[in-house]
């Protein structure tokens, strides 16, 4: 058990003070675009999030397809509205440990606030982070570069405050000593604040899949097999890389390819279903990666592309206008040469399915999406329903998909099944009406 678990076991229990006409749990594009509706129509909302920051995956992708539109331009300003609003009360780095409900309309819910170690008073200046002599891999850039154990979760994080990762930190006062405004505080401690809530509403997205368990393709043992994600960390104009530098040597690539259905529709690693997204997510990183890397060729190896949505077609023959090569046949398994290049074998369909290999300087997997739904353990005396492969169970798929299994609960975004950004907004919108309508008519 970490420091920081011993430190949660003695959370102060609060009595129950407050209440919200709706909780909304999860602050990615989803609950942010939920929360503002149901605020901006004079609900009061509790957003709770259990990452430092708002943004969700959204913050951290590069630029969306087939618009092409920079992703933290169009996120940003919604955390930043999140924080500000008048009707939404935000708990960052918190959990919700129980939802119970005690009658029609009338929940009640227990939260971790997990402590910062860092007051209020923090002004985001970073001097904490600058003498912090700890560095531990970053969860916001997935490896690819470090973190301090006293640290902002990135430049633009909602709120932007330090805050002291206990487990890695080796208590030696430097961030404490540093900070301008004595903010730091080593004695905070968790507590649990118990609220009630009319209605719920769970927006807690999606993780990317665990694709090391896809032993063939070698992710996590050769050092230029990436995932999209990193990827779209890698092509991020916000910084802070902005340049696709070869993971083994700092080289810029030459040759880069995509293996699409990775860790999808594939049924030995019992992930079945098409994640949706990673066709265009790669349409879009070769785009922007023949901009950046204008000499570099780019080879996407796919069963089917899926370019279904509005301009989506458009923006694939747009890609291969640009030069990208696309093959199709099921990449079967990835070797390493000698000077780290990755040979990738295939089966190459339109020549007759023969197997065929070819040699790539970067691999990049086009990873499929899971459900983040373990959100379901928290209720209590009642089930809230998950299908056979953990996505959020809609009451009616066809007319009313964003209501659960439990009246009062709804959801929104990945959390139900995976789809992109446009698709989340319009749910999250759908959700927000549907809370709203449930509001009225149970009254107050
Ligand atoms: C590599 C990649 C590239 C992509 N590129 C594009 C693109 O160009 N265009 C596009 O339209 N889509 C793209 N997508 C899809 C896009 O990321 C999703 O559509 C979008 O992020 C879904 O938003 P969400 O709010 O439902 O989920 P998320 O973004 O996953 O947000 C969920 C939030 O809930 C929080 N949370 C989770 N569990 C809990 C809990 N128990 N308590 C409190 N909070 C919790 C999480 O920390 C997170 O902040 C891409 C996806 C990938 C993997």
């Amino acid at each position: 058990m970490g420091v920081m678990d011993q430190i949660l076991e003695k959370a102060v229990e609060e009595e129950e003070a407050v209440s919200y006409d709706v909780l909304v749990v999860g602050g990615g594009i989803a609950g942010e675009s939920a929360s503002l509706d149901l605020a901006d129509m004079g609900f009061k909302v509790l957003l709770v999030e259990k990452e430092p920051s708002v943004g969700g995956k959204m913050y951290l992708l590069s630029k969306v397809f087939p618009t092409l539109d920079c992703a933290s331009c169009i996120s940003t300003p919604r955390m930043a509205a999140v924080s500000h609003h008048p009707n939404i009360i935000l708990h960052t780095y918190s959990e919700v440990l129980e939802i119970r409900k005690l009658s029609e309309s009338d929940f009640q819910a227990r939260i971790l606030v997990k402590p910062r170690f860092v007051e209020d008073d923090c002004t985001g200046c970073g001097q904490c982070e600058k003498v912090c002599p700890v560095v531990v891999p970053k969860e916001y850039d997935f490896g690819l570069r470090g973190r301090k154990a006293a640290y902002i979760p990135f430049d633009t994080a909602v709120p932007k405050k330090a805050l002291i990762d206990l487990d890695h930190c080796i208590f030696c006062g430097q961030c404490e000593r540093t900070c301008p405004v004595g903010a730091v505080n080593f004695l905070q401690v968790p507590k649990v604040v118990k609220v009630r809530v009319r209605a719920v509403l769970i927006a807690t997205g999606y993780e990317l899949f665990s694709i090391e368990r896809k032993t063939e393709y070698g992710y996590g043992k050769f050092k230029n097999v990436i995932t999209a994600m990193q990827m779209d960390r890698l092509l991020a104009p916000t910084r802070p890389f902005n340049a696709v530098l070869r993971p083994s040597d700092g080289k810029e690539p030459s040759s880069i390819a995509f293996v699409l259905c990775s860790g999808s529709r594939d049924r030995t690693l019992n992930n079945p279903i098409c994640s949706q997204v990673c066709c265009m997510y790669s349409v879009k990183q070769a785009q922007l990666l023949m901009g950046a890397l204008p000499l570099a060729d780019v080879t996407i190896y796919y069963m089917d592309i899926r370019a279904f949505g509005k301009g989506f077609e458009e923006f694939y023959q747009q890609a291969k206008a640009m030069g990208a090569m696309f093959v199709k046949g099921r990449v079967a398994k990835i070797e390493e040469t000698e000077n780290d290049d990755l040979v990738l074998w295939y089966e190459d369909i339109e020549n007759g399915g023969r197997i065929s290999k070819a040699v790539h300087d970067l691999v990049v997997l086009s990873v499929g999406l899971k459900p983040n739904s373990e959100i379901v353990e928290v209720f209590k005396g009642e089930v809230l329903e998950r299908d056979e492969l953990g996505w959020i169970r809609s009451r009616d798929e066809n007319v009313n998909p964003v209501e659960t299994s439990i009246k009062g609960v709804f959801a929104a975004g990945c959390v139900l099944g995976p789809k992109d950004i446009p698709d989340t907004v319009l749910e999250a919108g759908a959700a927000a009406a549907q809370v709203a309508a449930y509001l009225n008519e149970v009254g107050v």
